[in-house]
């Protein structure tokens, strides 16, 4: 399999040269050259499997060639043995024929688990293969930090460096990060803001020079192709599990990045029948804009209750972009420099027609969130997150035909953001996991470093192992 730049003027890549790629040269994102598609009688046949074979059969042929069979079987069990809930990925009904798919099941509580478990475990298997080390470097304001420690912490070919925001994530997110002391792990508090952290990184990638010969940065943000790759199995484990093939289903997903939506509309290309996907936003709408009124612009960061999805442009919508115009990579090109250039972007008539037949979009303010927690707990004493409360409210607004199950994906365990849920629930402080339990008295570790450069990339230098 191949993988090519939805700007077009890129090389194309193997799957494991794309595992260890952000960005492609020419500003692109890596997407399969072809995508694997699978027919009803084989999809029939997936009934009752585990979700690690399920795993198996729907991500072996992005891998095709580049990893023998047996050796992408261990990578793929070991990425799940980490996981509390034997389902992996349990369903819990909420409504008539309306699901919450638990995908908070993993070490840190998100759905990024589905993902960062598995790309520790394959970078970790490709760097030993090839002999190579590499230091993994992000920003985070929450979720995104502590899955990737959870998936590098084991990786012997990985030192992994996570900047925040000093004093500015909450407690428990921050705790997730520096209560891991193995000796490759490294939180950075930096004396600023994300967007400071942001940069820093940014900084760092673009001269790499203070790295040791041999060595290379690799980014774990959502952009990295295996991300979205892992994420494609939980639809076709939730779809075969309330019947399809032989019956549609429909999905609700709460959405920052567009990762974890895109990876349900490939399950719909690649066979599974997805009758409606609907796009959930809070405040940070840019996404809802854009299908609703063909208004993509961007416009300032909104703080909210539900943070893992403030973000202002959602870096993988070009993956879609390059597919609802003809995978004309010339002309995404010059959308996204135009993009750049004047904050907005406007769909060609047809490219909007396709959007509009493949999503709903429904945005939610953060009071309707917290009515929301009330409502399904009152009916059902079920606790939501803010951020899966947006994908029940999205559901119940835009959803076309009650007879087809809708599974609303639940990315965050309620206990990641009590506030929002004590608004909601007075008696509702959501209890932290059993295994958790302890989690605000472990030892912790991490290096306050101030907002600078240099600073960090000395930090980095004397922290990489031999
Ligand atoms: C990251 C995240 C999201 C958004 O997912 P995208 O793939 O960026 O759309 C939603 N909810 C939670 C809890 C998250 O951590």
């Amino acid at each position: 399999m191949k993988y090519i730049s939805t700007r077009g003027a890129a090389l194309a890549l193997g799957f494991e040269d794309v595992v260890l790629t952000g960005l492609a040269t020419d500003g692109g994102l890596y997407v399969p050259e072809t995508l694997p598609e699978f027919s009803h009688a084989e999809i029939a046949s997936w009934a009752g499997l585990g979700y690690r074979d399920l795993a198996f059969k729907v991500i072996s042929p992005f891998v095709a060639g580049a990893i023998p069979d047996a050796d992408l079987k261990r990578i793929i069990d070991s990425s799940y043995d980490t996981f509390r809930h034997q389902a992996i990925a349990p369903l819990v009904q909420t409504g008539h024929n309306e699901w919450v798919l638990e995908l908070f099941q993993g070490p840190t509580l998100a759905f990024k688990d589905f993902a960062l478990q598995f790309l520790g475990n394959l970078l970790d298997y490709i760097l030993a293969k090839r002999q190579q080390k590499v230091v993994v470097l992000g920003a985070t304001s929450g979720d995104t930090g502590s899955a990737a420690i959870e998936g590098c912490r084991r990786c012997e070919n990985v030192d992994i460096f996570i900047l925040h925001p000093y004093q500015r994530v909450s407690e428990v997110q921050r705790r997730q990060m520096t209560s891991v002391l193995e000796p490759n792990v490294h939180n950075i508090a930096l004396q600023g803001n994300f967007d400071d952290c942001q940069n820093l990184v940014k900084a760092s990638f673009s001269d790499q020079s203070f790295l040791p010969a041999g060595r290379q940065l690799v980014a774990v943000n959502s952009i990295n192709w295996a991300r979205i790759m892992a994420q494609i199995v939980y639809y076709f484990y939730a779809g075969l599990a309330l019947g399809a093939p032989h019956r549609p289903v429909a999905f609700s997903v709460p959405t920052g990045n567009f990762g974890d939506i895109f990876a349900g509309y490939l399950a719909k290309r690649m066979g599974l029948p997805i009758d409606q996907l609907v796009i959930a936003t809070n405040s940070n709408d840019i996404l809802h804009r854009c299908i609703s009124s063909n208004d993509h612009t961007k416009k300032p960061l909104q703080h909210s209750l539900s943070p893992s999805m403030d973000i202002m442009v959602s870096s993988n919508f070009e993956r879609m972009l390059f597919d609802l115009y003809d995978r004309d990579g010339a002309q995404i090109n010059s959308l996204m420099n135009e993009f750049k250039n004047s904050g907005a972007l406007h769909l060609a008539p047809a490219a909007l027609d396709k959007a509009r037949a493949l999503f709903s979009s429904y945005r939610l303010s953060d009071e309707e969130t917290v009515a929301v927690i009330k409502d399904v707990y009152e009916n059902t004493e079920y606790l939501l997150d803010p951020h899966t409360a947006i994908g029940v409210q999205a559901a119940r607004k835009t959803r076309r035909d009650t007879s087809t199950p809708m599974i609303c994906l639940a990315t965050a365990h309620p206990a990641k953001f009590p506030e929002a849920v004590k608004q909601a629930v007075a008696e509702g402080d959501p209890a932290l996991p059993h295994h958790m339990r302890d989690l605000l008295a472990r030892d912790e570790r991490y290096q306050v470093l101030a907002n600078d450069l240099s600073s960090l990339k000395s930090f980095i230098s004397s922290n990489i192992r031999a």
